[in-house]
This record gives C-alpha cells, sequence and structure tokens, in this order.
C-alpha cells in the first residue's frame, strides 16, 4: 500500500505493514481522483497550442496521472478553458460543462480565459470564463508555457487532497441558477440593460438631509 494514503496515528503491526494501511476515506477517494484527471480535448485558441505541447511527448502530462484527453465531456473531469471566451462560444462552452459527470473541474488557462486578457472590453469577448462556470485553478499569462499548465494541474491536485464527501459542491442540495446568455458589446454594462442604466445616472439627485456635513471640495 503507498505511504500516501497512510493516515498518521494508527499503529500497523510492522509484519502487516506492505499489506494493510488504515486511512480515511475522504483520503482514499481523493487519492484516487487526483490521480486520474481526465482532461476534456478542446481548445479555444493560441492558448490550446501550449495545451497540446503539455501533452506531448516533452512534457507529457501523463506523468501525472492526466492519462488521456478524452474527445467526449462525458469521459472527462478537467475542462482546461486554454484560449479567448467570445461571446458566441460561451453557450457552447458552459454546455460541453454540463455534459461533464461530476466530480468535475475546471482550470482557466491564460489571460484570456482566466479576465478576458488583451481582448477584455471587446464588443465580442468575455471579462473571464469564471461568469459563466466556476473555476478552480487560474492560470496566468499570454500564452502560459507548459511548464505553468503542469503547475497549474499539480494546483489543482493539491486542492482535491484538501477536499471532503461532506463539503464538495455536487453532493450539495444547490439550486440550479440559469446562465445569463451575453450579448454583443462592452462587457462592463449588459446592453440589456441600458435603459435602466440610464434613467439611474439621468435620475435627480436626492435632496440631502438638513444638517447633514457638506461633501469636503
Ligand atoms: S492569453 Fe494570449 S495566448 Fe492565450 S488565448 Fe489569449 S491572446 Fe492567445
Amino acid at each position: 500500500m503507498s505511504d500516501e494514503l497512510s493516515s498518521p496515528g494508527y499503529d500497523v503491526p510492522p509484519e502487516m505493514q506492505s499489506h494493510v494501511t488504515i486511512t480515511r476515506l475522504d483520503k482514499i477517494y481523493n487519492w484516487s481522483r487526483r490521480n486520474s484527471l481526465w482532461p476534456m480535448m478542446f481548445g479555444l485558441a493560441c492558448c490550446a497550442i501550449e495545451m497540446i505541447c503539455t501533452a506531448a511527448s516533452r512534457y507529457d502530462f501523463s506523468r501525472f496521472g492526466m492519462e488521456v484527453m478524452r474527445p467526449s465531456p462525458r469521459q472527462s473531469d478537467v475542462m482546461i478553458v486554454s484560449g479567448t471566451v467570445t461571446k458566441k462560444m460561451v453557450p457552447q462552452i458552459v454546455r460541453l460543462y454540463n455534459q461533464m459527470p461530476e466530480p468535475k473541474y475546471v482550470i482557466a488557462m491564460g489571460a484570456c480565459a482566466s479576465g478576458g486578457g488583451p481582448f477584455k472590453e471587446g464588443y465580442n469577448v468575455v471579462s473571464g470564463v469564471d461568469k459563466f462556470v466556476p473555476v478552480d485553478v487560474y492560470i496566468p499569462g499570454c500564452p502560459p508555457t507548459p511548464q505553468a499548465l503542469l503547475h497549474g494541474l499539480i494546483t489543482l491536485q493539491k486542492k482535491i487532497d484538501r477536499e471532503s464527501l461532506s463539503g464538495v459542491r455536487w453532493y450539495q442540495k444547490a439550486p440550479i441558477e440559469p446562465i445569463p446568455v451575453p450579448v454583443l458589446g462592452p462587457d462592463l454594462m449588459d446592453p440589456r440593460r441600458y435603459d435602466q442604466i440610464f434613467e439611474y445616472t439621468h435620475a435627480p439627485a436626492s435632496p440631502q438631509p438638513e444638517g447633514s456635513a457638506e461633501t469636503p471640495a
């Protein structure tokens, strides 16, 4: 049995140590998941080239248990969002995420997926995929190197090590929130709310209560 699995505090007789280990359910559950993360095979833009390099022979993320990239979301448990997230692609990305079985994780690879990157506030790009799917690990860079992606994947493994069966989100009965479909236009303001924003910004200032202090110049 692997030393990684043993929980401290339990003495196993020396003659049994190569056959028996005592551990916690959380620990064996996390250990099995963290060592068999299968990323989904899809890419969005230039960052995807670095992701492909990370899977190829020089960096070879199979060494960390990301054995095969799966072409079907139904066989994947990690979504690596590698590239610019356009408003046109968001519904497809969310659909792929919804088709993945739980437990599932998301990595935002690069500046674009994390916050819009060089295209932030472009009319057709969202300021981060985390507004639409829950992100577990963010990887900075434009593009991040294969080493940075490997670091992100190892960070995800460390995060899984700290999870508990009683706290993970897929066993909670949380209501499913509808995902807002983005529309073309500036990203800081939703064009569907322009009328509301106009009314708010053009409303007369409310009168100051009597005796209130003047705002210093
Ligand atoms: S972060 Fe840079 S390299 Fe990655 S998709 Fe955006 S522009 Fe391309």
